[in-house]
């Protein structure tokens, strides 16, 4: 068979390539959520997230130079992310209606469709690495509550005080939701709960392999144990051989249009370009339902997309070209730090 040949079997058959169309090098685009009120940013809120996002790309694309898996790089920045109090994930977390910080995370690895998810953990420092652990070291794709943190226990992944996660602005946000809940505002008004400062990464690694990967504290004011899209495997987070997603928003629209999975299905089945797809989904899929939100996308040939129909999206990517890229806005898709 020669490479022409081969290149069709493999796109009929689905089989992963093993050098992409971005000649082996490696893409990673990451997130902190599309929660962005542009109103509510100030120039040093700007500042430090702009910060807190070029180093988790900068940590994640230097696996990626090494020749580290897209795995890995994914799982650095998210890392970051996690640990950095500016975002709604590990650190920094969104409040519940009780006052607790409940977590939920997801890994997936395109070039193998394995996938570890986690949900409503209250004592992982960094839920993506148990959600990577469970993929890798478990039977299983998806653990919550007390099991996981005693698989996380027993697996030696750092467990902290659930005041850890506790920062002062997060906890006014649930004081206002409280306060909105209980004026009897339509929960379709709370605009405080729609801080979506999820984190997400898509990396595509030398090999031309795929991984994409979600971390999130879900939503201010959320109880009765609701879990969101983030920790649930073609919901929020998707990858296979030839696209991977990462989205944010609010949750509830991404799991009924299943939404990472839709834009990988649109790329894969209808071979529509990722941009496209990801248009369908992002902008008119879920708002169509009533939801809003963001994604970031990566196929396997390097394109890259990111849409959001909110004030902005925290994000940032290098691409084929090196060059690095932070924005929040929608009017500085270009920008550079
Ligand atoms: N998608 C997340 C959730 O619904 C929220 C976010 O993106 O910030 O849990």
């Amino acid at each position: 068979m020669n490479r022409l040949h081969w290149l069709c079997a493999a796109a009929l058959f689905g089989t992963s390539l093993n050098v992409s169309a971005s000649e082996g090098k490696p893409v990673l685009v990451i997130h902190g959520g599309a929660g962005v009120v542009r109103s509510e940013m100030t120039p040093k809120a700007e500042a430090d997230v702009r910060a807190a996002l070029l180093k988790a790309v900068n940590k994640g694309y230097a696996e990626l130079k090494s020749g580290k898996p897209a795995l890995d790089a994914v799982t650095a920045a998210i890392g970051v992310l996690e640990d950095d109090p500016n975002f709604n994930a590990g650190k920094g977390a969104v409040f519940t209606h009780d006052g607790k910080n409940e977590l939920d995370a997801s890994i997936m690895d395109g070039h193998t469709l394995k996938a570890g998810a986690v949900a409503g953990v209250r004592t992982v420092r960094n839920p993506i690495l148990l959600a990577r652990s469970i993929m890798e070291k478990s039977e299983h794709v998806m653990m919550a509550g007390a099991g996981a943190e005693a698989f996380a226990k027993a697996q030696g992944i750092v467990l902290v005080d659930p005041a850890y996660f506790r920062t002062e602005k997060r906890w006014q946000q649930l004081q206002k939701a409280l306060a909105e809940e209980k004026a009897g505002q339509a929960h379709a008004d709370l605009e405080t709960a729609k801080h979506f400062g999820t984190v997400g990464a898509v990396a595509l690694d030398k090999e031309g392999h795929l991984a994409a990967g979600t971390s999130t504290g879900g939503m201010t004011n959320k109880r009765f144990g609701r879990i969101g899209d983030s920790p649930v495997i073609g919901a929020g987070t998707y990858a296979d051989a030839r696209c991977a997603v990462s989205g944010t928003g609010w949750g509830e629209f991404y799991l009924r249009t299943v939404a990472a999975h839709s834009i990988c299905m649109r790329v894969d089945l209808l071979r529509q370009p990722l941009a496209e797809a990801a248009e369908q989904v992002i902008n008119k899929d879920i708002p169509a339902l009533g939801g809003d939100g963001g994604a970031i996308a990566l196929g396997a040939d390097g394109s890259i997309a990111m849409p959001f129909n909110t004030d902005g999206m925290f994000r940032a990517w290098i691409g084929a070209d090196g060059i690095i890229h932070v924005a929040i806005y929608s009017d500085e898709k270009e920008s550079t730090p």
